[in-house]
C-alpha cells in the first residue's frame, strides 16, 4: 500500500515546459470556449443563467483578465499558445457552482455564445476546450458531447480538443467527437494549469503532422463514491501510477484516469478510461483493457467507511493535538450539496464542543441581517436548512456578528492559485463559542485565504468543519492535527445505494453490492 504524502501533492505527469515549442511557420489561431458545470440532478438549486453569473460569465478577451497568470485550466492554455507562438481566440467562459440539471434555455444561451464565436473567429488551426464531463441539461444528459458534436459540425477535419475535469463522464459522443480528451488526474484537483498546456501542447504536435490520436475507452462497472477517488490515497494512488507508468511507454501520448460523478445519474455515469496513443489503435485498447481489469479487481478496496458524527466530536473533545479537521462530505457544494445543512452544527452545539470554525454556511438571508445589525451585535437568526430536508432544519439560535466582509480574496493554492474567489457579502457569526463562517454565495471551503481573508487563525483553533468530500484536503492537510471524514447524511454523501437514481447503467458496483463476489460478501458481513 502506498502511504500518502501530503508534501507531494503535485502530480505532473507531461512534458509541460515551454522548451517543446514547435515551429509551425505562421502564427497558428486557436479558439477556446467553456461552458463548465457538474450537474447534480437531486438537487432542487435550479441551474439558469442567473446561477453562471452568480459565478462566472466572461466574454471574449474577459478571458485574459480572468486567468492570465493563474495556475488553472484556462490559464494552461493561455501560456500554452504563449509558449508556440499561437493566437488564442477566447468565446465564452461560463461555469457555475454545482446545482441541479440545467435549464434548456440557459444551456442553449451559452451554446449559441460560444458556436458564434467559433464562426465569426476565421481561418482557425484548432479548437482547445476546457469542459466539466458532468454536466446534465433538460434537453441533454451529455451537454459536453453536444458542445463538441455541434463544434465538430461547424469547424469540420480541424483538431477538437479539450480538458476535462477528473470527475468526467465519458460517453460516446464525446469520444467519437473530439481528437483529444485530456482529464485532470488529481482529486484534489491540482493540475488544471498542467493539463491545458498539455492540451495545447498536443494540438500542436497534431498540426505540425506528428500525431495522429488513435484512442480507446473503457468503462468498467464502477461508481465510486467521492472518499474513494481521492487521489492521495490507496486505491487511487495504484491506479494512477499504473497510468503514468504506461504514459511513458513509447507511443503512449496521454491516458486519463476518470472517476466519474455519480450524481449525473446518466448511463454513462462512474469510472472510466480514455487512452491515447500515436497511430497505434491496437496499443490504446490494450492498455485501456489491462486499467478497466485492474480498477475491477481492486474493486473491494473503493469501499469506504465515513466515522459516525457522535464518535468524532468526542474524538475531538479529547484530542491533544489540534486543529481536527471534520469533513462534512455529505454537504458539499462543489458535489451539489446546498451548504446550508446545520446537522453537524447542531450535533456541536449539543456536544457544546467550542473553539471551532464552521466552513462554510450558505444564508444570504442571515447575512443581510447581520450586515443591518453591525459588527459586535447580536442577532437572532434562523440559519440554514431552508433548500431542502436533506441536510437538517433551520437552527433558531442567537449570534454575535464578529467579522463583515466583501467576501473576496485571491486564492493563495494549491488549487487555482491566483484565480479569485467571490462568496459576496459574508459574515462570521460567534455561535456557541465557534466561528461560523456565512456566505451570500455557495462556496466550497478550498484555499486558506477563506480565514485568512476574515481574521481567523486556524493555530489558535480546536476544530475545523469544511463542507467539502476531498478538494479540502489540498489546503487544510499541511495544517490539520488530523483529518476526519464525517459520516454526514445530505447530497454528496458516499452511501450511494440511498439516492435511487435512475439512469445509470446497471449492474455497477457497489449500488449492485452482489458483484463484490460470494467471498468477499461473506467478510463484509462478518465486519
Ligand atoms: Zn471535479
Amino acid at each position: 500500500m502506498l502511504v500518502y504524502d501530503e508534501n507531494d501533492l503535485t502530480v505532473v505527469r507531461h512534458d509541460t515546459d515551454s522548451s517543446s515549442r514547435i515551429d509551425l511557420g505562421a502564427a497558428m489561431r486557436i479558439v477556446t470556449g467553456t461552458i463548465s458545470h457538474e450537474t447534480n440532478v437531486l438537487s432542487n438549486i435550479a441551474t439558469d443563467l442567473e446561477e453562471f453569473r452568480n459565478n462566472r460569465i466572461l466574454y471574449g478577451d474577459e478571458l485574459f483578465e480572468a486567468f492570465d497568470g493563474t495556475k488553472t485550466p484556462a490559464g494552461g492554455i493561455i501560456d500554452g499558445c504563449k509558449a508556440h507562438g499561437f493566437e488564442l481566440i477566447p468565446t465564452l467562459f461560463a461555469a457555475a457552482v454545482p446545482s441541479g440539471t440545467i435549464t434548456a434555455e440557459a444551456f442553449d444561451t451559452l451554446l449559441t455564445g460560444i458556436l458564434d464565436g467559433v464562426r465569426s473567429a476565421s481561418n482557425i488551426d484548432a479548437v482547445v476546450l476546457h469542459l466539466h464531463g458532468a454536466g446534465v441539461s433538460e434537453l441533454y444528459p451529455d451537454i459536453e458531447g453536444k458542445i463538441l458534436e455541434d463544434i465538430r459540425q461547424l469547424v469540420g477535419d480541424i483538431p477538437l480538443v479539450t480538458t476535462l475535469d477528473f470527475h468526467v463522464n465519458f460517453t460516446d459522443r464525446m469520444f467519437d467527437n473530439a481528437d483529444l480528451l485530456i482529464g485532470y488526474d488529481t482529486y484534489p484537483h491540482i493540475d488544471g494549469y498542467e493539463r491545458g498546456v498539455e492540451a495545447v501542447n498536443l494540438t500542436a504536435r497534431m498540426l505540425d503532422g506528428s500525431l495522429k490520436p488513435t484512442k480507446a475507452m473503457r468503462q468498467p462497472p464502477m461508481l465510486p463514491a467521492l472518499q474513494a477517488q481521492f487521489t492521495g490515497r490507496y486505491p487511487m494512488t495504484k491506479v494512477l501510477e499504473e497510468a503514468h507508468r504506461m504514459e511513458a511507454m513509447p507511443g503512449v501520448e496521454t491516458i486519463t484516469v476518470a472517476a466519474g460523478f455519480p450524481w449525473s445519474d446518466i448511463p454513462e455515469a462512474g469510472m472510466s478510461f480514455v487512452v491515447t496513443t500515436n497511430d497505434n489503435q491496437q496499443l490504446a485498447d490494450a492498455l485501456a483493457d489491462t486499467l478497466h481489469d485492474m480498477v475491477w479487481n481492486l474493486r473491494r478496496d473503493f469501499l469506504v467507511n465515513p466515522t459516525p458524527v457522535g464518535e468524532a466530536l468526542r474524538h475531538v473533545k479529547a484530542a491533544e493535538q489540534t486543529p481536527i479537521v471534520l469533513a462534512d462530505i455529505g454537504d458539499n457544494p462543489g458535489a451539489g450539496g446546498p451548504e446550508d445543512g446545520t446537522m453537524i452544527l447542531e450535533a456541536i452545539l449539543q456536544e457544546q464542543l467550542e473553539g471551532g470554525v464552521i466552513a462554510v454556511i450558505w444564508d444570504p438571508g442571515v447575512v443581510t441581517q447581520a450586515v443591518d445589525a453591525g459588527d459586535g451585535q447580536t442577532v437572532d437568526i434562523r440559519l440554514g436548512g431552508h433548500t431542502d430536508d436533506l441536510h437538517g432544519a433551520p437552527l433558531h439560535v442567537t449570534a454575535r456578528v464578529k467579522t463583515l466582509s466583501d467576501g473576496t480574496f485571491t486564492n493563495e493554492g494549491p488549487m487555482g492559485t491566483g484565480a479569485q474567489t467571490d462568496m459576496g457579502p459574508t459574515a462570521v457569526l460567534e455561535i456557541g463559542g465557534n466561528d461560523v463562517i456565512v456566505t451570500s454565495k455557495r462556496y466550497q471551503p478550498l484555499d486558506l485565504q477563506l480565514y485568512k481573508s476574515l481574521g481567523i487563525d486556524l493555530a489558535s483553533k480546536r476544530f475545523i468543519v469544511v463542507k467539502s468530500s476531498v478538494h479540502f484536503r489540498a489546503a487544510h492537510e499541511p495544517i490539520a492535527a488530523e483529518i476526519i471524514e464525517l459520516d454526514a447524511p445530505g447530497l454528496s454523501s458516499p452511501r450511494l445505494t440511498g439516492f435511487g437514481f435512475k439512469n445509470i447503467r446497471r449492474p455497477i458496483f457497489p449500488l449492485d453490492i452482489e458483484m463484490l463476489g460470494i467471498t468477499e460478501l461473506k467478510t463484509l458481513e462478518q465486519d
